[in-house]
């Protein structure tokens, strides 16, 4: 590739990321009449459009309903200071550049509970989701130059891959990394571990009907001021601005992986960034995306504590359930209670048994991503 080609498809690769796949397709605004008041506002935040879209519960001012949206921000805000394994300084930083000394790197607690819970995926996947998988991204250039590797890089790199080589001290919320050159990467989980926090927050300050959207990544918090669930498309893989289906949801996630969020072709091949850590190529997949439904009250059953994570968990699972293909994917949703939609290599679309109802596609415009 020449440099301007290159350069052509980094910035192409940057446009795509915003046309992300489960899309909320209603708001607070106009939904009900009389509705009293809502508050909408976007930032760009963990490498991605985040929008909070908060209605005023009643006796709730608009300054009141602003601040709880902001606490929200702040708090997906802290989740990116704490984990973006590019910033100098932050607790995945410190913990990959200790990598292989032996020395222990103290976290904050947000921090180690991410690692934990992604290190249960990588168990319970075989590997196939493995968040050391920082050597390879940064090999094929995600989020800086993409480009193809020659083969003995990534044989090189992939030996770096491991996440039996991490361990963790809970008494102290430490970790260790136990070979040079390793390094954490939680770009398929830390996501879905802010929106949770974001959803905390604004239940916390007393909102009760909310949508947050962190680049496809949806927490539907309560229901629609007229008293309607929220709907939410699944994209087109094809064709950003249409919805091959439409869910409604109440105080569920939906959180998609597809192979068209973030990439980049090269030779009329379409090089995607979820990566099979068993080849060190991306997955070769026979899903074009996955989209993951976990209600709520599963929190309850989480291994970590008390810290909701319906949207980490979701997070998580369609990244692994990408990699491990579809038939693998609906069996273990299916058996494992978990609503799943997938949009497969031929546009067919597979449900398992616990998704929502889904809806015939509807042709709408994402210029705000909204239809009311
Ligand atoms: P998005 O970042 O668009 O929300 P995903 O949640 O599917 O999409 O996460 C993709 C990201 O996950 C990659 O950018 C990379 O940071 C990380 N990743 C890639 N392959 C793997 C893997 N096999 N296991 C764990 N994380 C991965
Ligand atoms: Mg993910």
């Amino acid at each position: 590739m020449s440099d301007l080609s290159r350069r052509a498809h980094s910035f192409w690769a940057a446009c795509v990321a915003l046309a992300l796949v489960a899309w909320p397709l209603s708001g607070c605004i106009g939904s009900s009449r009389g509705s009293p008041g809502s508050y909408d506002e976007v930032r760009l935040l963990m490498d991605t459009v985040v929008e909070i879209n908060a209605c005023a519960p009643e006796g709730m001012g608009r300054d009141e309903l602003r601040k709880a949206v902001e606490d929200a921000f702040e708090a997906m805000a802290r989740v990116d200071r704490l984990m973006n394994a590019r910033a100098e300084g932050s607790d995945i930083w410190r913990v990959n550049r200790a990598a292989g000394s032996g020395s222990w790197i103290s976290v904050d607690e947000w921090t180690f509970r991410v690692i934990k819970r992604a290190l249960f995926f990588a168990r319970l996947s075989s590997g196939a989701f493995d968040p050391t998988i920082l050597p390879l991204m940064e090999l094929w250039g995600f989020g800086t130059k993409p480009h193809v590797p020659r083969q003995e890089e990534i044989g090189k790199a992939k030996r770096l891959v491991d996440w039996t080589a991490v361990d963790l001290d809970e008494s102290n919320f430490s970790v260790r990394l136990n070979r040079p050159g390793m390094g954490l990467d939680l770009g398929a989980i830390a996501k879905g571990f802010a929106v949770d926090r974001a959803f905390e927050a604004l239940k916390r300050s007393g909102v009760t009907r909310a949508i947050v959207n962190a680049g496809g990544n949806v927490y539907a918090l309560g229901k629609r001021p007229d008293g309607g669930k929220w709907k939410v498309g699944v994209r087109d893989p094809d064709e950003p601005g249409t919805y091959v289906t439409v869910m409604r949801l109440e105080e569920q996630t939906a959180v998609t992986s597809g192979d068209y969020e973030r990439y980049f072709e090269d030779g009329g091949k379409r090089y995607h960034h979820i990566i099979d850590p068993a080849s060190g190529y991306p997955a070769d997949s026979d899903i074009r995306s996955v989209t993951v439904i976990l209600p709520r009250t599963r929190e309850a059953q989480s291994d970590i504590g008390l810290v909701p994570n319906a949207s980490m968990d979701a997070d998580a699972l369609s990244t692994m359930l990408f990699i491990l293909g579809k038939e693998k994917a609906l069996k273990f949703a299916d058996e494992n209670g978990i609503g799943l939609i997938i949009v497969d290599a031929r546009r067919g679309i597979s449900a398992s048994k616990w998704a929502p109802e889904i809806f015939p596609s509807e042709h709408v415009s994402t210029g705000d991503g909204k239809q009311r």
